[in-house]
């Protein structure tokens, strides 16, 4: 069981900001901006590579939460949804995972 399954059944502690029936949404512990939340589906995808016409459902669900989630949050200016996949695209953890990321203007392009 990786880090992301034992936080939804809270088997170790995560400061929880969203949730429902599909997905959860939590403080990231390395936070890269002021607001940095990820949102990740509670049926095990590992990754973007695993995304399906079967399972596509969990991203447009999470996708629809981000907006209201932003608003919970506060980043009435914007904000940046990232997803990491792979080695290249610096995925730590094989859960399929959004980064939620605001309070501060963003870089472009990232490092
Ligand atoms: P990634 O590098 O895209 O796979 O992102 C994984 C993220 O998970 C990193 O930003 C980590 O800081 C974060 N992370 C790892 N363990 C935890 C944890 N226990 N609670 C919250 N965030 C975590």
């Amino acid at each position: 069981m990786n880090i992301f399954e034992k936080i939804i059944t809270r088997e170790i502690p995560s400061d929880i900001v969203y949730e429902d029936e599909m997905c959860l949404a939590f403080r990231d512990v390395n936070p890269q901006a002021p607001v940095h939340v990820l949102i990740i589906p509670k049926m095990c995808v590992p990754s973007t590579n695993d995304i399906t016409t079967d399972n596509a459902f969990l991203v447009s669900h999470i996708f629809a939460v981000i907006p209201k989630l932003a608003a919970q949050l506060g980043l009435t200016n914007g904000y940046r949804v990232v997803n990491n996949c792979g080695a290249d695209g610096g995925q730590t953890v094989e859960h399929l995972h959004f980064h939620l990321l605001g309070g501060r203007a963003m870089d472009w392009p990232p490092g």
